[in-house]
């Protein structure tokens, strides 16, 4: 049995925890926070609940397949509702569009509102099923730094359909030449942001993110996002993972491996905590600048993915034109990605609204709705602030004026704000970037972080930036990966 060190208790320090213990390991997770969970946080504004992070789940089958390792039944609280409409797009002309999660559905009220063909939208989401059965394999599931990867049948299969991926062209560039409508472009282009990518670089073998969604589904927990946290916690201790909160790691002691990981308690004790193995889920530039510093080995984000400005309002009437998801897209998207480049925020931004009230009614008092109002932002922490935050609140209520022809502000009756640098501040993600790198290149997938290190043979990493990237399901699968590379090595 080997002593494991996990500094982070983000998703894939939490799933990393779960499967080590369930090898035999004797894990401890330490935390900087009070709580577990990173990005994956709640927080209550005025009478409401907000999930401040992520709203949008996607193949929570990797979150089962823990209670079902580790061999605990899925608890209550984690029996996801299926969305019947996963988001509702409000366009900059005043066209409205409903994404229903059933795809024929789907078709048929693009047919209706854009008057697209519906044979062209099936085609457009078979193709994506395609391209995600054939680069899983490769690109997710296993890891893209070890050579057995590059001799296995799949990464044959999908050497062989290389230009099936058209990882040569942008993202934006192929919706263009197979969809006859802009509003079409525009809705399938905004897959990139999910995982804080541009669409006018990214490339446009990100066109398997829309599988996820419209084949598999899109799900919500019945009591919101956190649940998923508190279950993997309880998961955890109940394998024998044991937690410190408010410890943050300052030091990794290594010299060809790691020995033994420092914390402070804030109060400048230190503890050592010795370690066979240590698992970093926390940002992979942090871990080296920070915790490693001085032993001769760097890594730079090569471009950081988008960050986010979020306000979370209580507003005190509901709107029955909303659901659960809502776009309001910008008039000009290519300025704003343009201006998110520059490393600025765009003038007229898209904003993304998810109403947890709408399914979870605890999360708000009756007629009243809990808005969590998201808009991208330049990963960076060094603006001014009040500044920022003043101008973009305006434009963010302008934006939704023009759609629901409603002063938004009037009802506004609560309020917070959440900005990069706070983002940075909670979670240690280097200029608040969302998904640590983007994926605005083809080589992206290849130039992010192993999940070994290369110069320590026993120090790992787990999380949305390292390989193979951001969102909870790929963080998920960080640590699956993770817990395969330690089961091969060390046991
Ligand atoms: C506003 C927002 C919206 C999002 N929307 C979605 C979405 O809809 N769907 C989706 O799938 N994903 C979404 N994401 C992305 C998703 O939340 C992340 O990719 C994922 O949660 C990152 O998990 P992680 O395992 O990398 O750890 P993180 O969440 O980054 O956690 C890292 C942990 O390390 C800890 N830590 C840092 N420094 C130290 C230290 N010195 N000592 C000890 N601990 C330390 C932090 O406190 C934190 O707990 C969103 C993220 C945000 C912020």
């Amino acid at each position: 049995m080997s002593r494991v060190v996990i500094m982070g208790s983000g998703i894939a320090g939490l799933a990393a925890a779960i499967r080590l213990a369930v090898q035999g390991h004797q894990v401890t997770v330490l935390e900087q926070n009070a709580v577990a969970g990173g990005k994956i946080a709640e927080r209550r504004v005025g009478r409401c609940r907000f999930d401040t992070g992520p709203s949008l789940l996607t193949w929570p089958q990797l979150i089962d397949e823990l209670f079902v390792l580790a061999g605990k039944p899925i608890p209550q609280t984690l029996r996801y509702h299926r969305l019947p409409v996963i988001c509702h797009y409000f366009f900059a002309d005043g066209k409205k569009l409903q994404a229903y999660a059933d795809p024929m559905h789907f078709a048929d009220e693009v047919a209706r509102v854009l008057e697209v063909a519906p044979s062209l939208i099936r085609r457009y989401l078979n193709d994506s099923a395609r391209l995600f059965q054939l680069t899983r394999e490769v690109f997710l599931l296993r890891s893209l730094h070890d050579v057995r990867t590059y001799l296995s049948l799949p990464a044959w299969r999908a050497l062989c359909n290389i230009r099936s991926l058209y990882a040569w062209t942008t993202l934006h560039r192929y919706n263009s030449t197979r969809l006859p409508s802009p509003h079409l472009v525009q809705l399938f282009d905004r897959y990139a942001t999910y995982n804080g990518s541009d669409p006018f670089q990214a490339p446009a073998t990100l066109r398997v993110i829309p599988h996820l969604e419209f084949n598999d589904g899109a799900f919500l927990p019945p009591s919101g996002m956190y649940a998923i946290v508190q279950a993997l916690q309880l998961l955890a201790e109940a394998c024998g993972v044991r937690f410190y909160f408010s410890t943050p790691v300052q030091k990794i002691l290594a010299r060809r491996q790691v020995q033994a990981v420092f914390t402070s308690d804030g109060k400048r004790q230190r503890q050592s905590w010795p370690a066979d193995i240590a698992v970093s889920n926390v940002d992979v530039q942090l871990t080296y600048e920070k915790f490693l510093d001085g032993l001769n080995c760097r890594y730079r984000h090569r471009e950081l993915s988008t960050s986010a400005m979020v306000f979370l309002w209580e507003m005190n009437r509901t709107f029955p034109e909303l659901g659960l998801h809502n776009i309001f897209f910008s008039s000009d998207y290519e300025r704003e990605f343009a201006a998110l480049k520059q490393g600025k925020f765009p003038a007229d931004p898209t904003v993304y609204l998810n109403c947890s009230s709408k399914l979870i009614p605890s999360d708000a008092p009756p007629d009243h709705e809990n808005w969590f109002v998201l808009i991208n932002a330049p990963a960076r922490t060094d603006l001014d602030w009040p500044a920022q935050i003043a101008f973009m609140r305006k434009a963010v209520i302008e934006r939704m004026r023009r759609a629901l022809h409603v002063d938004v502000e009037a009802h506004i009756i609560a309020e917070a704000v959440i900005t990069a640098a706070d983002l940075a501040a909670a979670t240690g993600a280097i200029g608040g970037a969302l998904y640590g790198s983007s994926s605005n290149h083809w080589r992206s997938a290849f130039l992010r972080h192993p999940n070994r290190s290369p110069h320590f043979k026993n120090l790992y990493f787990c999380g949305g930036t390292v390989h193979p990237g951001g969102g909870i399901p790929l963080c998920l699968l960080s640590a699956r990966i993770v817990a395969e590379l330690i089961a091969r090595r060390h046991s």
